[in-house]
């Protein structure tokens, strides 16, 4: 966060703190004044009263219970008063901070982005730069090639997830309603993964033949996505687990990495828009929080479900459920 926000936040909550007392001050000085003015009321009526009047004890009575009466709707006027203006303010504080967190995620996404843009193409040009300017051996060249299609192949997860989401979100993508193999679709995905990282030991275990209805290229984005954390999250040589199974009325896809897992806390936020887990200046992977988000988005158009589990042996698990 940068200094300037931050001070505009401290600013703003010291005049919100400030507006909230002086109104509970305001109420609390309007219940004081109009129980004094109850007050001298009664000792008006009391002073005006003779004992010598016939009907005394009866009158006496009677401006004491209008006393008492008075007393009691103030205090039920300054309660309701006092329970309306806490519940506002506990709304405009939620609302606010909700608005400060979502613009702050805003700003990030933006910032990661522009990071995320520029870094591959910054890559690419170099690497085909050195390509065209030296005479470099085979196998040289074939690992300048590879790391610069890892670079393109990032950036194209990154602009179709960009691109899908904000078309997802503004009801402009038609999502197809497909009768697919997802077995197929799946063993592709894990095929391209396997290829671009074999340095891991890969555990796959796909039935055959699970058929979903949905969209074949959503579908391949939440499954890549998926995969594609299960490697950024998790150090390097270590195992990634890739199930689909078919269950009673249901098909039930997981993806286990053994990076650091998610902490309790965490396993709902991380499906937020935007979302990224820890600080920005200590946060070491790329990523713009999109990822997770939209495999949600994209669960809850197949009926699915998604949600994370610990990993048996560290690291963590991700679940979807698709019902048939
Ligand atoms: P991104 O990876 O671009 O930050 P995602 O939406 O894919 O965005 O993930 C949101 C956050 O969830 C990540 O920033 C990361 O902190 C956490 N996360 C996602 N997948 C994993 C994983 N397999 N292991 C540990 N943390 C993860």
């Amino acid at each position: 966060m940068s200094i300037l926000r931050k001070k505009g936040l401290a600013i703003a909550t010291a005049v919100y703190w400030f507006l909230l007392l002086y109104i509970v001050a305001v109420l609390v000085w309007w219940f004081i004044a109009l129980q004094q003015q109850n007050r001298q009321m009664t000792d008006y009526k009391l002073a005006e009263l003779s004992v010598r009047d016939p009907g005394y004890a009866e009158k006496l009575q009677n401006i004491n219970r209008e006393q008492q009466l008075k007393a009691t709707r103030n205090i039920g006027e300054g309660a309701s008063f006092l329970l309306v203006i806490i519940i506002g303010a506990v709304l405009v504080y939620r609302i606010v901070r909700r608005q400060f967190r979502i613009s702050q995620q805003q700003q990030n996404f933006i910032m990661a982005v522009t990071h995320e843009l520029k870094t591959p193409i910054a890559i690419t040009k170099l690497n085909l730069e050195t390509l065209q300017k030296h005479k470099l051996d085979a196998g040289k060249q074939q690992k300048l090639l590879s790391t610069t299609l890892e670079e393109t192949e990032r950036l194209n997860t990154l602009t179709s997830n960009i691109l899908i989401s904000f078309q997802l979100d503004g009801g402009r993508y038609r999502i197809a309603r497909e009768d697919l193999d997802l077995s197929a679709l799946t063993a592709t995905c894990v095929q391209q993964f396997s290829h671009r990282f074999p340095d891991r030991a890969w555990k796959v275990s796909i039935e055959e033949d699970v058929a979903v209805n949905g969209d074949p290229l959503l579908l391949q984005i939440l499954i890549n996505n998926l995969l594609e954390n299960a490697i950024k999250y998790s150090p390097k040589g270590s195992p990634v687990a890739f199930r689909l199974a078919a269950a009673a009325g249901s098909a039930e896809l997981a993806i286990a990495d053994r990076g650091p897992g998610i902490p309790e806390g965490e396993k709902k936020r991380i499906f937020e828009r935007f979302y990224r887990m820890g600080d920005e200046l200590t946060r070491k992977t790329k990523g713009t929080g999109l990822g997770l988000y939209l495999c949600r988005k994209i669960a809850r158009d197949h009926h699915a479900t998604i949600h994370v589990l610990d990993g048996e042996g560290g690291g963590s698990r991700f679940v979807v459920n698709f019902r048939r």
